[in-house]
């Protein structure tokens, strides 16, 4: 089942930034990708979810795994902000240089999340952007994972 709002999810997300084109929210059943969400650039053509085309021609799509995380509704909503960063840093011309690669590989799930975030200005950005708008528990513990390194420094 697909749910799909084009702005409820993150309208307490878009105070600051009433300019951009908001992005759409799916919440799909079968997700193959590594991660529990993604993002998908508006103008891409179109992308299946469950079995559904979902035009990429006017907004981008934010695509939360149904089995990832959504018990827990503070965490939905880190996820959220992480994607609608990624939505906001393609509207402010910043190019992607996110690995999911990363995540699919067989490494111990500590330097999964520390090599994610840290090798990727983008990623890391929207970590920071996540963990400031929610402070979720998953977030915090990201960062502290992230933080421990020193490559990592908070944007401005
Ligand atoms: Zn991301």
């Amino acid at each position: 089942m697909i749910y799909r709002f084009p702005s409820l999810e993150t309208r307490w997300l878009q105070r600051s930034d009433k300019w951009m084109t908001q992005p759409m929210v799916a919440v799909a059943d079968d997700y193959s990708r590594p991660g529990g969400a993604c993002y998908y650039h508006q103008g891409e053509g179109a992308v299946l979810v469950d079995g559904r085309e979902i035009s990429l021609r006017d907004a981008g799509l934010i695509v939360l795994r149904a089995d990832y995380g959504l018990p827990e509704i503070i965490e939905t909503a880190a996820t959220i902000a992480h994607e609608w960063r990624h939505c906001w840093q393609q509207q402010m011309g910043f190019r992607s240089d996110s690995n999911a690669d990363i995540l699919a590989q067989g490494l111990p799930y500590e330097t999964k999340i520390q090599r994610y975030f840290s090798e990727s200005k983008s990623e890391s950005d929207a970590l920071w952007f996540e963990w400031k708008k929610t402070h979720s528990p998953l977030s915090e513990y990201w960062v502290s994972l992230v933080s421990s390194m020193t490559s990592m420094k908070q944007p401005q």
